[in-house]
């Protein structure tokens, strides 16, 4: 077995870990990252879409921000569709805030080309990874890739290994609190130009419906539908006779295009009552996931890590502080954040047929929709949480 030395050891080279990597180098601190995946798997992967405004500013101050300058889209707000009609709440007249449409594919391909052009270490396709000694100064991750087995001893390890990583678990006798919905979300990915300025959400009788996009020529749109739904049953035609049902209004047409990619999502949410056991630190879906109504996953592990970034800034120059509180104020923040997400949820999706009060809930989701876009104190509560909490 091979031994080496870094200072920072980071399991997952997702969003999270390659941005914390970036981070430290900046500050001056080497890291090594461990990824169990090819690098064609985590760049293939399509996932999150939107970016919140402190996100953008954090990626651009780190001299990753020319993409989203070129390929962006800046949004003012969003559609909210109840009742047959569409209302547009507008963040930027509200609170003088913005969201960016950028693919969380496109924000890894950034990440993964500075690496490469500064030289970082990652090491893709590494099996068999475990943490040790985690709480002693100086901890291990052992893996294997190539066929060798590497024992890695750094100053710190950073569980940013999704919610399946090893980390988590390497934490003893942990508290987690989550809880599941009744429903799923079939995305689609097509080539059609965005039939929609803005993204639209959309209860519906039959259910949740969203018109997203990636870019001015490919549009992303989601439906909800039962959580033990086949993708199977979901041929194309199908799905967009659904949309067209969910998502009409007088006046309006969604442009169909040949869908390239669809895949049922459920939906979850979930936080670790701990994000540190001695020198482990978790961040981004490794410490907790929320539904994707609220388009937060991908920006909570943007706000994770540039909380743990500058921590570990602190502490190799003398200060603790801020490490000392990365859990506390991690953690208070993303209750902020859970609370968003499951209320955006609960509000634009139908409960099953078979829940009792499904039509009584429904007729309330509509009482509350109509609260929302008719006060302004409402419409700013959602412009602030929606673009993004500051970090
Ligand atoms: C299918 C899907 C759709 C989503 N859609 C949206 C959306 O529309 N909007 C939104 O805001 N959020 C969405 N999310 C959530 C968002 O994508 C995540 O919050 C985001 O990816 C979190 O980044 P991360 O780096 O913490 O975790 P991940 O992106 O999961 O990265 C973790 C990395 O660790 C690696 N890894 C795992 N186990 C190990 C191991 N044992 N050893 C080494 N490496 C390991 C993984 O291969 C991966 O590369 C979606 C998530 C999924 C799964």
């Amino acid at each position: 077995m091979s031994t080496t030395r870094t200072q920072v050891a980071v399991i997952g080279a997702g969003p999270a870990g390659l941005l914390l990597s970036w981070s430290l180098r900046a500050a001056g601190i080497d890291s090594v990252v461990i990824e169990n995946r090819s690098l064609e798997h985590i760049l293939g992967r399509i996932r999150a879409g939107i970016l919140e405004q402190c996100s953008v500013e954090e990626l651009t101050r780190l001299g990753l921000g020319d993409g989203i300058a070129e390929h962006g889209l800046t949004h003012h707000g969003i559609h909210l569709q109840f009742d047959g009609q569409r209302h547009h709440v507008d963040f930027h007249a509200l609170i003088g805030r913005t969201v960016t449409v950028y693919g969380q594919q496109a924000v890894v391909a950034d990440l993964v080309r500075a690496h490469r052009e500064a030289g970082s270490e990652i090491v893709f396709e590494a099996s068999d990874v475990s943490l040790h000694e985690l709480t002693t100064d100086a901890p291990r991750v052992r893996y294997v890739a190539g066929g060798a087995e590497t024992e890695l001893t750094a100053d710190f390890v950073v569980g940013a290994d999704g919610f399946h990583g090893v980390s988590r678990p390497s934490i003893p006798g942990l508290t987690t609190y989550q809880r599941g919905y009744p429903y799923a979300w079939l995305g689609i990915l097509a080539d059609v130009a965005p039939s929609t300025d803005e993204l639209i959400y959309c209860l519906h009788e039959r259910g949740f419906a969203m018109h997203s996009m990636r870019s001015p020529e490919v549009s992303r749109l989601y439906l909800q539908v039962p959580n033990d739904e086949r993708i199977e049953n979901w041929p194309d035609a199908r799905i967009w006779d659904e949309l067209q049902t969910r998502l009409g209004v007088p006046g309006w047409t969604l442009h169909e295009g040949p869908i390239t990619d669809k895949s049922i999502t459920p939906m979850r949410s979930f936080v670790s009552a701990r994000l540190r056991h001695g020198r482990l630190f978790l961040a981004g879906d490794a410490g907790h996931i929320v539904p994707p109504t609220g388009a937060k996953g991908l920006n909570a592990a943007i706000a994770d890590v540039t909380l743990l970034a500058r921590g570990l800034a602190d502490h190799y120059a003398g200060d603790d502080g801020r490490l000392e509180a990365y859990e506390s104020e991690a953690l208070g923040r993303q209750w902020k954040v859970q609370q968003f997400s499951q209320w955006m949820t609960e509000l634009l999706h139908r409960a099953p047929a078979d829940d009792d009060s499904a039509e009584f809930q429904y007729r309330s989701q509509l009482g509350r929709l109509a609260y929302v876009t008719g006060s302004r104190h409402a419409m700013e509560s959602l412009a602030e949480q929606y673009s993004g909490l500051p970090l």
